[in-house]
């Protein structure tokens, strides 16, 4: 058994320290971590994770307890032996990338060679290599304004590998990206940890990112609750192989962290009950389901995804199902387009010209899935209805109750559980058909 690369002992942390606003953020946090492990400090927001990230990289001290890195305490090092200590030990990554925009994207890799006296021609070899390795060395020569946001963080991955240091701390890298560029930064510091046998930390409240995690810490009101290793990793570190028995409780514990141990029961009894699919491919088709919310994959990939058997990275659907889902799937999203155009006029006022043709249409995606033929007043009553919803003029268990009222009292007289169907279609719609940018984080 290695010696630790971190540790840390009954560490205390406190801001403003004697003040009226003193706050005591982490309390008798302890942990070892070895060389070569992938870890994982989890917690909701205002845990204490980026307060421990700050601590270990040197500029937050310990108002108690002992911190140590390689064996010795960053805080007792000389200002010269810090500069070396977090240009050459640790390489950080940050989740907002923080690349210096009026330079290169290859200058800003090598930069944090500058001050180490190596040749330019050198120095940008080598950040070409780097650049390469992950996928960008078509773009070096761009400005960092330039890239997307998955592409920025590429960059900082290289830029924080530059001086070959031995632990790489990454403070929510993906907090900032969409699903496909996370999975290309966390394939990339999986990679890291793998291949080259860095020590990773990274912090996330993402539960879907503890999977590349050899061991979690779990932190909660800045305590480190509990340590639970992954058991589909082999270990590095020393742990009860009690531990590591692989049940669906721990998979459900990753995905569900915030639960009890009795709830995480019962939603493994009531998946059984209710789905034919197991909690891997939810997550799974999550991610399927993005990709067609964005609009990055069409329906026939969307197929063939739900089709492919699941070690191939697909989902093991029979092709029947894997059709209907897909069918579902891509009616509510082009039907939502015109909740969201409606939505859109009605927000600038200004929808005077075509604002009966998309309620009309909306009121024709609902009909066509009640399946009754409406006559004239029922259809008027329906767009009257459909207006009112999608104006959010009543709720959704108004509009329920109004498709069931009876037709001689005013309503549509739509059979109980089909009103039911109606009206959960519809609010996928309407869920679909909101604009979310700007406000997804
Ligand atoms: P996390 O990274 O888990 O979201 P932080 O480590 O950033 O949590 O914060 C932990 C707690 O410490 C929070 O309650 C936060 O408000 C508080 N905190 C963080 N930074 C400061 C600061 N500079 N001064 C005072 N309190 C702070």
């Amino acid at each position: 058994m290695p010696e630790p690369i971190i540790k840390l002992k009954d560490l205390e942390i406190t801001y403003n320290p004697g003040k009226s606003n003193e706050y005591k953020a982490t309390q008798g946090v302890s942990m070892d971590i070895y060389p070569g492990e992938f870890v994982a400090f989890f917690g909701p927001s205002g845990c204490g994770k980026s307060t421990l990230f700050y601590c270990i990289l040197g500029v937050l001290p310990p108002s108690a307890g002992e911190l140590y890195v390689m064996g010795q305490n960053p805080y007792s090092f000389s200002p010269e032996e810090m500069v070396n200590f977090q240009t050459n030990t640790i390489g950080i990554i940050y989740q907002a990338f923080f690349l210096i925009n009026s330079i290169s994207v290859i200058d800003n890799v090598v930069l944090p060679q500058i001050f180490h006296g190596v040749p330019p021609a050198k120095r940008r070899r080598w950040a070409k290599e780097l650049l390469k390795r992950f996928d960008m060395e078509k773009h070096g020569e761009k400005f960092p304004d330039n890239l997307s946001g998955g592409q920025s963080q590429r960059v900082s991955v290289a830029r924080s590998m530059v001086n070959n240091p031995k632990i790489l701390l990454a403070d929510e890298p993906t907090g900032n990206l969409d699903s496909v560029s996370t999975k290309q930064v966390m394939s990339a510091l999986e990679e890291i940890n793998r291949v080259d046998k860095k020590t990773v930390i990274i912090i996330t409240h993402n539960a879907a990112q503890l999977s590349y995690a050899h061991r979690v810490f779990y932190m909660k009101d800045g305590l480190l609750e509990r340590i639970v290793p992954n058991p589909e990793k082999k270990q590095i570190a020393k742990v009860d192989k009690q531990k590591i028995l692989v049940t669906e409780m721990d998979k459900l514990a990753k995905i569900y962290p915030y639960e009890t141990p009795v709830r995480l029961k019962v939603k493994s009894l009531v998946n059984y009950l209710t789905q034919d699919i197991n909690f891997d491919q939810i997550l799974r088709l999550e991610d399927f389901v993005e990709l067609m919310v964005e609009r990055k994959i069409c329906k026939d990939e969307f197929i063939s995804l739900l089709n492919k058997r699941f070690h191939e990275g697909g989902l093991g659907l029979f092709p029947a199902d894997a059709r209907d889902m897909a069918e579902k799937v891509e009616k509510v999203l082009k039907q939502s387009e015109d909740a969201r155009r409606f939505r859109r006029r009605f927000m600038d006022n200004n929808f005077f010209s075509r604002e009966d043709l998309l309620l009309q249409r909306l009121a024709k995606y609902i009909a066509d899935e009640c399946g009754e033929d409406l006559d004239v007043t029922r259809k008027k009553r329906l767009k009257d209805l459909v207006y009112k919803r999608v104006a959010g003029l009543i709720g959704v268990a108004d509009f329920e109750n109004y498709l069931r009222v009876k037709i001689d009292d005013g309503g549509l007289g739509i059979s109980r559980l089909r009103a039911r169907k109606l009206t959960l279609h519809f609010e996928k719609i309407l869920i679909q058909g909101t604009d979310t940018k700007g406000n997804e984080h």
